[in-house]
């Protein structure tokens, strides 16, 4: 089996526009049984010479697991332990907000290693943004833009240590 990305984040950092340029038109199987596997999609990527399984995840607001924010949570949750390496975009423009903190909090006590990128940085517009993102202690972030297919040689970089 391929070695396992899975993407975390939190809502519109870009994560989908990611897994969309990494698994282009190759997106293999979606389980869409409703409330079970709700976004959790995942497909087949190639960066370069790598080729691994990528899973994009959706929620992280609510640790009630008798809501249907809470059942994605632990879909995400499930999906960064299982995974080879877990990708945490934040949004290079809009900076750390205190849900990306959460988020960097929880992976901090987790065994999966992290790539942290900071996305939407496009011509250099996000570099205060990735600097910030240092503050998440998940080491040096990364500069990405999925959008227009920069950063991609550094998230090559980052990722083939695990994958
Ligand atoms: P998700 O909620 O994390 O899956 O985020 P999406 O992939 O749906 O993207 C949210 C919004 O950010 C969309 O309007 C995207 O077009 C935009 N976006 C994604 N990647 C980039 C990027 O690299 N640069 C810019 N400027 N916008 C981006
Ligand atoms: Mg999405």
């Amino acid at each position: 089996p391929l070695p396992v990305v899975a993407i975390i984040g939190r809502p519109n950092v870009g994560k989908s526009t990611l897994f969309n340029r990494l698994v282009g038109k190759r997106l293999a199987l979606v389980d869409d049984r409703p409330g079970v596997t709700r976004d959790r999609r995942e497909g087949e990527a190639r960066l370069f010479d790598l080729t691994f399984t990528i899973m994009d995840t959706a929620g992280f607001e609510d640790e009630d697991p008798h809501t249907l924010p809470g059942r994605m949570r632990a879909q995400t949750e499930a999906a960064v332990r299982d995974a080879d390496a877990a990708l945490f975009l934040v949004d290079a423009r809009a900076g750390i907000t205190p849900l990306d903190e959460e988020i960097g909090r929880w992976l901090r006590g987790e065994d999966t290693p992290v790539i942290v990128a900071a996305n939407k940085a496009e011509g250099r517009g996000g570099e205060a943004g990735r600097l910030e993102a240092f503050a998440l202690g998940l080491g040096e972030p990364i500069a990405l833009s999925a959008e227009h297919g920069e950063g991609l040689a550094d998230l090559f970089e980052s990722l083939r240590p695990y994958v």
